[in-house]
């Protein structure tokens, strides 16, 4: 693995995996003008061997070969200077329980897998942001510590599809025997032909979603899906990523049409506790302002221009979406329904009331 920097493309350069059955490698934009190199080692080779100087400037030029002439990654690697190189080895190991009593495992503690899907430290973020609002409600609330067995339950799922993922991926990308890497190729070739495949892969679509099936959920279709992340437009106007206006709160989001009716219903001692937030997605700027004038001042009311949050009601018109601190769905209902839902809720967070 070799970092290095200089190179006047870095902002705008994609990542590119080079096939070659002879030296498999991938080479990733950084910041601050840098990339990164990997090679892989090969059986016949000691690790001192591709630590050299020479050998690195010399695999990074047979790497940048095989690019068009005109490629500005392949023009930008004419001068190379290293900033940091290594050899590691990589695995794919899955933590078989994530929590022993008072003693949680996170990130790569939990579990490793090989860096091509770029999602090692993501999974060990999404770990983080998972467990610790739980912890946070426990000391503040109270809850049941039945809350922090969702942790494990909610992200070993996605975190071994992710190995899995970052294995496939690694075995299509590595392959050192020419038979298989000609297969590989005429498959890829095929690919290239058809417009959605090609989309499918080239941006990612084949990764798994972190979607949970089973955990801290409560019902509903949508429910253990992670909100989307849209620009919105606040009622004092201003333009913020969804997420912060949550504030790593518990949240209802109704529509617009539906808002009046619903608006006095999350008053009880449990919205209390849980300092739910109450949010009206308007369609339009107007009818935020017509609303600004009709609804009590606790409800933040937004306008979502990029129509993703809208999507959610696309098929359910009248559902409420009832969000967890990490944006995770955790029911959408009815309002016929919130006496249910209030009561599921009671007995997952605080069973002893
Ligand atoms: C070459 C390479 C490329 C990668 N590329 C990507 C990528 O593109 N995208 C991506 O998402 N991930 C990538 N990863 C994975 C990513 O780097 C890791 O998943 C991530 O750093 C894990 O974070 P962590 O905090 O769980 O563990 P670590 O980063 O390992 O942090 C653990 C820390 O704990 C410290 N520590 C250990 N023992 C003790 C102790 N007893 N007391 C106190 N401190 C201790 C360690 O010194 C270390 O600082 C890559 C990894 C490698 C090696």
């Amino acid at each position: 693995m070799v970092d290095t920097i200089d190179h006047e493309d870095s902002a705008t350069a994609p990542i590119i995996f080079f096939c070659n059955p002879a030296r498999p490698a991938v080479t990733v934009p950084a910041p601050n003008g840098g990339r990164r190199w990997e090679f892989m080692l090969q059986a016949d080779e000691h690790e001192k061997d591709l630590l050299d100087d020479a050998a690195i400037v010399r695999c990074i030029r047979q790497a940048l070969q095989t690019l068009p002439a005109s490629s500005p990654a392949r023009q930008a690697g004419e001068s190379i200077h290293i900033l940091r190189k290594t050899v590691y080895t990589f695995h794919a190991t899955l933590a078989t329980t994530f929590r022993a009593d008072r003693i949680f495992l996170l990130g790569d503690a939990a579990h490793l897998m090989p860096p091509f899907g770029g999602q090692g430290m993501n999974s060990g973020l999404r770990d983080a942001y998972n467990l610790c609002w739980k912890i946070a409600l426990l000391g503040q609330q109270d809850t049941s510590p039945r809350l922090l067995e969702s942790y494990q339950q909610e992200r070993q799922p996605h975190v071994t599809q992710m190995i899995y993922f970052s294995a496939s991926l690694g075995a299509i990308i590595m392959p050192t025997q020419r038979a298989l890497a000609l297969l590989r190729d005429c498959a890829f070739i095929s690919i290239q032909r058809s417009k959605p495949l090609r989309r499918w892969l080239a941006e990612m679509e084949v990764k798994p979603r972190p979607v949970y099936r089973a955990g801290f959920l409560l019902s509903g279709r949508s429910s253990g899906q992670l909100l989307p992340q849209p620009m919105v437009t606040s009622a004092n106007g201003q333009r913020l990523p969804l997420d912060q206006l949550i504030e790593g709160r518990f949240c209802v989001f109704t529509l617009y049409e539906k808002q009046a009716e619903i608006s006095d219903r999350f008053q009880g001692a449990l919205w209390q506790r849980l300092k739910l937030q109450q949010i009206c997605l308007c369609p339009t700027q107007e009818a935020l302002e017509l609303a600004k004038a009709n609804l009590p001042a606790h409800i933040s009311l937004i306008v979502d221009e990029s129509g993703q949050l809208g999507r959610l009601w696309r098929h359910h018109p009248n559902q409420l979406l009832l969000t967890r601190p990490d944006c995770y769905i955790l029911a959408a209902f009815h309002s016929s329904q919130l006496a249910s839902i209030e009561g599921q809720l009671e007995r997952y967070l605080f069973p002893t009331i």
